[in-house]
């Protein structure tokens, strides 16, 4: 099963993934912990995409749409593969769809998520990623996923590892420029999106994402 996954930025986009991606073991693969592990580990990728990510703007096309294409060419992807933060505009939206007939595969699902612009800002500064694994959910304003206390310091609720920020989801700006490039629906996201719905046959699941995480799961695993 092939499945893309879109909401803007705090939508619980990364939590719904890995959430679906639990059930169905298949890769999750999301552009931004591939740009992030590769900031990380200091490589030349990492390099190239930081300071585009920094400001809350796209890494250009010409470094995205290849690692994304190259990542699905993957063996763990043969069974199938739910794909996160990518597309995220109108041209990589085209490029894949192209890149998936020329390889003879079906897009499944296409998850949307829609969620309001300032709920979804004011969900960001709360959430922090986990050093262990960018699957576990972890955000100080949610009972549900709120990180716990261990010896004085505050860690990961699943498997208490250290709990790191995004640069990103501190700086308002950048907050708003990832949101300006979401819900733009001539060539942003929200392009990609309603390319993607237009396609004859396509299964969309289209989800609110404003309830709790298990209610927004609830109604996309019914779907699925
Ligand atoms: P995310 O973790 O999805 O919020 O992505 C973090 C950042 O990575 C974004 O603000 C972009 O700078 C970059 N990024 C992630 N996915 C893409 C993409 N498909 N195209 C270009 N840049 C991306």
């Amino acid at each position: 099963m092939n499945i893309l996954v879109f909401g803007p930025n705090g939508s619980g986009k990364g939590t719904q993934g890995a959430i679906v991606q639990k059930k169905y073991n298949m890769p999750h693969i999301e552009s931004g912990a591939i740009f992030r592990k590769n900031i990380g580990g200091g490589t030349e990728l990492g390099k190239a995409a930081k300071e585009y990510i920094d400001q809350g703007v796209l890494v250009p096309d010409d470094i995205t749409i290849p690692m994304i294409l190259d990542r699905l060419k993957e063996d763990d992807c043969k069974d199938g593969w739910i794909l996160d933060g990518f597309p995220r505009n109108k041209v990589q939206a085209e490029t894949l769809d192209k890149a998936l007939k020329e390889a003879g595969m079906n897009l499944d699902y296409v998850i949307e998520i829609i969620l309001d612009r300032d709920v979804a800002k004011l969900r960001i500064t709360g959430r922090r990623l986990c050093v262990n694994d960018n699957n576990h959910p972890n955000h100080i304003a949610f009972d549900a996923i709120k990180p716990v206390e261990k010896e004085g310091k505050i860690v990961c609720r699943v498997c208490g590892g250290d709990l790191n920020t995004r640069p990103d989801d501190q700086d308002d700006e950048a907050i708003d420029k990832r949101h300006d490039i979401y819900y733009d629906d001539t060539v942003g996201t929200m392009a990609a999106v309603n390319y993607f719905k237009g396609i004859e046959g396509s299964n969309v699941i289209s989800v609110d994402g404003g309830p709790s995480i298990g209610e927004v799961s609830e109604a996309i695993m019914s779907q699925l």
